[in-house]
């Protein structure tokens, strides 16, 4: 009962409202207002003249307009230096990575992070991405290396690896697909891949480990930036 008495006040409060707007609507109050708003811009001419000398007075001010400006752009940008740490992945900031792989089968950062993406600047002719093996167990078990494909041939690329074996680096020679790829190794192991940044500019490109199975755990994005 006490809901529907509401509902029956609120009703009557909104058709009220709607009849008030609909009162002030139709009243002829903007007709007459009309000519009154005309004299205003009759009156503007005269703002118009005055304009000149505010545009001299804005002719002074880029001077000290100028000024503040370089000293908002400090601002922002501790701001953006800020916002990488948070990030996980790492950004690169020369035209080379320092990887590293685990024997838990993933691929670390210097820091001990995971690398789900390596920024590659536009501005490097080749990029360079060293591994470590920071494990200890040897290449036939646990071996790893980097290998840049096209994201779609990655599978295609592993796949091969398998039937190339061991004795191969778990890598078909010459494969197309390949961009670039370092040789397999174990672990206390180094090694390096250089990629020609140019042939990965268009994106879509992974690094990943070719080592049967690895590619699932071991694989990130390569970002030309
Ligand atoms: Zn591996």
């Amino acid at each position: 009962m006490k809901k529907t008495v509401l509902v029956s006040m609120l009703a009557l409060a909104l058709i009220a409202c709607s009849q008030s707007e609909q009162t002030t609507q139709p009243a002829p109050a903007p007709a007459a207002e009309k000519p009154a708003a005309e004299p205003v811009t009759q009156a503007e001419p005269a703002a118009a003249a005055e304009t000149p000398a505010a545009e001299q007075v804005t002719q002074e001010q880029p001077a000290p307009a100028a000024e503040p400006v370089p000293a908002a752009e400090p601002t922002p940008g501790p701001a953006p230096a800020a916002e990488p740490t948070p990030e996980p992945a790492p950004v690169a900031t020369g035209c080379s990575f320092d990887l590293k792989g685990t024997d838990a089968m993933t691929y670390i950062d210097a820091a001990g992070n995971a690398v789900p993406e390596i920024v590659v600047p536009a501005s490097c002719a080749d990029f360079t991405i060293n591994l470590e093996h920071a494990g200890k167990m040897p290449k036939a078990g646990m071996g790893h290396n980097v290998v840049i494909a096209k994201a779609d041939d990655v599978k295609a690329v592993a796949q091969n690896g398998i039937k190339a074996g061991l004795k191969g680096d778990y890598l078909q020679a010459d494969d197309p697909k390949v961009v670039a790829a370092s040789k397999m190794v174990g672990g206390g192991e180094k090694t390096a891949v250089i990629i020609p940044v140019a042939k990965i500019k268009a994106g879509g490109y992974d690094f990943f480990c070719s080592f049967p199975g690895h590619e699932i755990k071991m694989r990130g994005k390569l970002a030309v930036k």
